[in-house]
């Protein structure tokens, strides 16, 4: 009785460790594969382990006891015929102390140190032989583990489960051979016992076949379940939102009207996208442009194409500040054509929300403006034709998967001024169409980064004084606090005060995330109509603001900044007629990362160039908002170094879900386990 309760607990911590690490079926312990491999099939003498490099070596032993200087250890001493070699253990049970008798023949595995006395290992994996003992004929598999759950322990389970778990192959033999790709049984098998002579390098380096093979099998349930999205999107109805006549046709003027001419690119995006809506199907659509790129007026068109249509349209951004210009640009555009926008604001009066909720909801008013958690909260709609959500990549990939599910029946426009690499955009964001404005409008002069260290300060505050003389407008952008909200306020309000006393000339404004809705409005008209000449900032205008006669900005500790901020906080000058410049103030001594950031954003200005070396230096998680969301990411591809997988595997995927969606479902249930989301834990 006590017997079986001590096995079901135990039993329950051994599963709880698996859960640790995701593993819940026979199959996760199937795809859990090794981490890297280590080499027992040769011994090496003593004499000839080279330092730092972990290998095996067998020898008798001449001691072992256990000493208390400096502290508590087992210290055993082993001999071949080249050498001496001391075994070091502080953690260890007796047994083991047992084991290592005087005369016992001992393997031992690790690294060889030069201790005091000489040669050592410090905790070697070791196995005292009894008889002959041959030497493995194979690389043996390390795999990742977690605290009291040993190599042993777990590669026995993964036997178990490699013979149970059914690991029938997902593709059809021709498409794997096709792509050059080995069967998924060989894969998990050669992975979990490399054959003898097996290819050492390929294997450390998961470039052999065998590993590509599961690396292509991760990319395609990310791709599977992707694109069943796209299909079931493209199953549902939605109004189709056609061209009107001429006569009617609000878009034809707008574009008529404008003081510029759409570039080639916006012209471009748009005819997408009115092809787009014009299907009876939901559209969600990414539309991708660098800062400055002109995102703006192909959203106003896109809300226009809904309101000829007798729809509405809903714009959300991210701030206040982005909404309330939002509102601005759309008022003026929408204005001559005698058309109102609304703008839903925290600072509104109950009254005047009220009556703009009014409007909005009798369909009176054409267009609604507002953040994203207004929206969420309380807007109802007449006929919502179209929701713009600007900057989507603000609100990461589970907001996303979250607005998904509630506005499914209208057509969605997304615009990113974080340019996505491509590797990315077809993985995770496969379930939406995608358009790029690749070019700037003409005439823009191309901002010039300055780096400067921050002894040169004086100098920095010199050229701001000189452009503000000449009329022009600057940023002062305080440094970031990631750690603390509070730090961050009290830098932003102390570099306020620094500066106004700098500038007793000046009028100097400050704007951060804690002020009231209608504070923020406030200054930033005031900077926006001139009369603030030096803007005192933090992060809160990283994203969408536009005040073309801002020619410089500062930019404090800029090496405690990301690259994709440093880019977007950059792209808010530039915008005017006037050369611009951004410098960035940065406090030596510099790390690794923030030099390698800091050189990236120096020497680029093309944002999609930068996007790629983000994802380089950083990884996916920070575009997919996975830090928040604790989203798993892959484990074993990688977006960038296999990028051709990751084209093969959206090829493949798009033929499985239209050819045979029973292996498509067979192989996402294989890599999920029947978790529909591939971004959800
Ligand atoms: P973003 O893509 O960063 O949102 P905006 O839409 O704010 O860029 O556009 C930046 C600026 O460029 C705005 O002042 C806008 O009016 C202007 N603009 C947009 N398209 C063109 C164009 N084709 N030619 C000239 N200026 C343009
Ligand atoms: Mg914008």
């Amino acid at each position: 009785m006590r017997k079986a309760s001590a096995r079901s607990s135990s039993s329950r911590t051994v599963a709880a460790k698996l859960s640790k690490l995701g593993i819940r079926r026979d199959l996760d312990l199937v795809l859990h594969l090794p981490l890297r491999y280590e080499d027992e099939t040769r011994v090496t003498p003593i004499a000839n382990a080279p330092p730092g490099l972990a290998v095996q070596v067998e020898g008798t032993v001449r001691s072992t006891e256990i000493v208390y200087r400096p502290k508590r250890q087992l210290v055993s001493r082993i001999e071949d015929s080249t050498g001496e070699l001391v075994l070091r253990f502080f953690n260890f049970y007796a047994s083991q102390a047992k084991a290592l008798a005087e005369g016992a023949t001992v393997r031992a595995f690790g690294e060889v140190r030069t201790g005091f006395f000489g040669g050592e290992m410090v905790h070697p994996r070791f196995r005292v032989l009894l008889g002959s003992t041959p030497l493995p004929q194979a690389l043996t598999p390390i795999y990742p583990t977690t605290a009291g759950l040993g190599q042993g322990s777990l590669r026995k389970m993964i036997e178990a489960a490699l013979a149970r778990a059914p690991l029938d192959d997902t593709l059809a033999e021709g498409v794997s051979k096709a792509l050059g790709l080995c069967g998924f049984r060989e894969a998990v098998d050669s992975l979990h016992h490399p054959r003898p002579g097996a290819d050492e390098a390929g294997l450390s380096a998961r470039t052999s076949p065998a590993w590509r093979r599961m690396k292509f099998d991760e990319l395609l349930a990310q791709q599977i379940s992707m694109r069943k999205y796209y299909r079931e999107r493209k199953a549902r109805a939605a109004p189709p939102l056609l061209r009107p006549d001429k006569e009617r046709c609000h878009t034809a003027v707008l574009v008529e009207r404008l003081p510029f001419r759409l570039t080639r690119a916006q012209q471009r995006v748009w005819k997408e996208i009115e092809g787009d809506l014009a299907q009876p199907h939901p559209m969600h659509r990414l539309l991708q442009g660098d800062v400055g790129s002109g995102k703006t007026v192909i959203a106003v068109l896109a809300a226009l194409r809904a309101v000829e249509n007798g729809l509405q349209a809903a714009v959300m951004a991210p701030t206040e500040i982005l909404a309330e210009q939002h509102f601005r640009k759309f008022s003026e555009w929408l204005g001559p054509l005698g058309l109102e926008a609304a703008w839903l604001t925290g600072s509104q009066t109950r009254k005047e929300r009220e009556s703009t909720l009014a409007a909005v909801a009798s369909g009176k008013t054409p267009v609604a403006i507002g953040t994203h958690a207004l929206f969420q909260e309380h807007v109802q709609f007449r006929s919502l034709g179209l929701a713009v959500v600007d900057e989507q990549h603000r609100f990461g990939v589970a907001q996303r998967l979250a607005l998904r599910r509630k506005g499914a029946e209208s057509h969605q426009l997304m615009m990113s001024a974080t340019p996505i690499p491509r590797t990315l955009s077809m993985s995770y964001y496969a379930d939406l169409d995608v358009s790029v404005i690749d070019e700037l409008p003409p005439g823009r002069k191309p901002i010039v980064t300055k780096l400067a260290d921050s002894s040169r300060r004086v100098e920095v505050v010199g050229r701001i004084r000189e452009s503000c003389a000449a009329g022009r407008q600057a940023y002062w952008v305080c440094p970031l606090i990631e750690e603390s909200e509070q730090l961050q306020l009290q830098t932003a309000l102390e570099t306020y005060a620094t500066l106004k006393a700098e500038f007793p000339e000046l009028e100097v404004g400050l704007i951060h995330g804690r002020l009231k809705p209608a504070q923020k409005a406030q200054t930033m008209a005031a900077f926006l109509a001139g009369s603030i000449k030096l803007l005192v900032a933090t992060t809160v205008i990283e994203v969408g603001v536009d005040v073309p006669n801002a020619s410089l900005m500062v930019i404090e500790h800029a090496e405690r900044f990301g690259l994709a901020q440093l880019h977007q906080l950059r792209g808010r000058v530039g915008r005017g007629a006037e050369e611009s410049v951004c410098v960035l103030l940065y406090q030596k001594p510099l790390g690794e990362a923030a030099r390698s950031r800091l050189r990236v954003i120096f020497e680029n200005s093309d944002g999609f160039v930068i996007a790629r070396e983000d994802l380089m230096l950083r990884g996916p998680g920070e575009y997919l908002g996975a830090r928040q969301s604790g989203a798993p990411l892959l484990r074993f591809a990688d977006l960038e170094k296999d990028s051709d997988l990751v084209e093969a595997a959206r090829g493949t995927a798009e033929v499985l879900l239209r050819d045979s969606p029973e292996a498509a479902e067979r192989h996402l249930e294989r890599w999920l386990g029947g978790r529909a989301d591939f971004l959800r834990a």
